[in-house]
């Protein structure tokens, strides 16, 4: 049986993705190993959101070929497959096959014909009608969580990002694929699902298929009651589009327990004249018109975000406002990115008088401000008790347990019995930068 290494890079949906890759591939008499030293075959799943990121795959792909071992085949998933197709094959020498975002669901074939002895296999085609969305439990990055992508793709064209030129146009995958799917996961095992999308709430399938019996004021926040409806214990969603925010999801987090109390809505700047430039859409005014509603809620929700800073000629007023909207929202936490230009959109174009070093300056004092509102929000935690997940136990010992709350705050913890895959409540005592610690009650 040959043995498949899968390394993934970048989003949550590349590690769904893989998730389902390797499905596949077990079923097709494949074997996932976690070793690459072993491995007949290696799949990198590849993310091209910043210059960095695809750095990443040229480094790796070196490493492999010129590591002592016998010489595995080599396969790139994912968008800079589907960006960069066979032009790959130049640029990295050593790479068998590459496939694109949507044709994942073909690997098994793709590696076939490898194995074959075709040279420079590549597909970038579309995803099949009838493409099966599960994931086996033997194959999930979690036994208690999993990942359930409900709209793939991107219609946004932010002028900054690539995500829309290598996972294409938005499309949903109908209610009733995905209740069909939580319930089935709930029957596993599975505590906690995270419905993803590029922007989970401009879901908006073809059908009305499995969402009749739920009223709302948009399709997702419909979807969401009918995944509530489900009874599985926890549900999480990301990432939000702002523009796309309707208040009804707060409503819904209201209504069902088990709609988490976390909203990931990423603002990029603070000020309107870049979030224009950027196309993003929403205006700093109709944003913290969402974010008082947000914080109004009956349920206290957890508030995240990801920020660009040194988008093409951001001034350092524009930059001031950032820092402004940052000391109001007071994130609970948020990605910060320094702007990394995408050939081929149309920030690339723009010719940027700001120097490297002022952007890096302007991201170093974001950084601060913002470590200061995390500490400030980890620390109202501490003597209360929260309910956690027990995701894992520590390897070092078995009275080490790390897991999250409802509102996705890391919580390590001590506890004298196996709780692993429950649900239980655990005492804060201290806060740490990043995390929460505490013992269970
Ligand atoms: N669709 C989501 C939204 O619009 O908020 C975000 C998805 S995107 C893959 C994740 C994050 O990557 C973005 O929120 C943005 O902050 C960051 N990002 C995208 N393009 C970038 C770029 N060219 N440079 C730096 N960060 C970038
Ligand atoms: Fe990229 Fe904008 Fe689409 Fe988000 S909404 S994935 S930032 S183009």
């Amino acid at each position: 049986m040959k043995k498949i290494y899968l390394e993934t890079f970048g989003c949550q949906m590349n590690v769904s993705d893989t998730e389902r890759v390797a499905t596949l591939l077990e079923s097709n008499h494949f074997e996932i190993t976690p070793n690459e030293e072993s491995a007949d075959i290696v799949l990198f799943n590849t993310c091209s959101v910043r210059e960095k990121a695809e750095h990443k795959l040229y480094t790796r792909v070196g490493q492999v070929r010129n590591s002592k071992r016998k010489k595995p085949f080599i396969g790139v998933l994912g968008c800079v497959a589907q960006l960069e197709g066979e032009t790959l094959f130049k640029k990295i020498p050593g790479i068998d096959f590459v496939l694109g975002t949507q044709a994942v669901g073909r690997v098994g074939g793709a590696i076939e014909r490898v194995l074959d002895g075709q040279k420079n296999v590549s597909d970038l085609g579309v995803r099949e009608e009838n493409y099966d969305w599960t994931t086996t439990e033997t194959q999930r990055h979690s036994p208690f969580v999993a990942f359930l992508p409900v709209i793939e793709g991107c219609n946004k064209f932010c002028t900054y990002c690539i995500v829309p030129f290598s996972r294409g146009r938005e499309k949903s995958v109908p209610a009733d694929v995905i209740v069909r799917q939580v319930l089935q996961l709930r029957r596993q095992g599975v505590r906690e699902v995270h419905l993803i999308g590029q922007n989970v709430n401009s879901y908006r399938p073809q059908s009305e298929a499995g969402l009749e019996n739920f009223s709302g004021a948009t399709p997702f926040s419909r979807l969401l009651r009918a995944v509530a409806a489900t009874g599985i214990e926890r549900i999480k969603f990301n990432t939000s589009f702002p523009r796309d925010f309707h208040s009804d999801i707060i409503c819904a987090i209201n209504e069902y327990e088990n709609l988490c109390n976390w909203v990931h809505l990423p603002v990029q700047s603070g000020s309107n004249q870049i979030l224009r430039a950027m196309r993003r859409g929403h205006t700093i005014e109709s944003y913290l018109q969402k974010i008082d509603k947000i914080k109004n809620s009956r349920r206290k929700i957890s508030l995240t975000t990801d920020i660009i800073v040194g988008f093409p000629n951001e001034t350092e007023r524009d930059f001031l406002e950032t820092v402004k909207l940052v000391e109001y929202c007071e994130y609970d936490s948020a990605y910060i990115f320094k702007y990394s230009e995408r050939p081929g959109t149309p920030a690339a174009q723009i010719s940027d008088e700001i120097t490297m070093r002022e952007k890096t300056n302007r991201f170093k004092k974001l950084e601060t401000i913002q470590k200061h509102n995390q500490i400030k929000s980890l620390q109202s935690f501490v003597d209360q008790t929260v309910g956690v997940l027990a995701e894992k136990m520590s390897s070092k010992s078995s009275e080490h347990f790390s897991g999250h709350t409802t509102c996705h705050k890391v919580v390590n913890f001590i506890s004298n019995r196996d709780v692993l895959g429950k649900i239980v409540n655990v005492k804060i005592t201290e806060s740490k930068s990043n995390s929460l610690f505490g013992i269970i009650c």
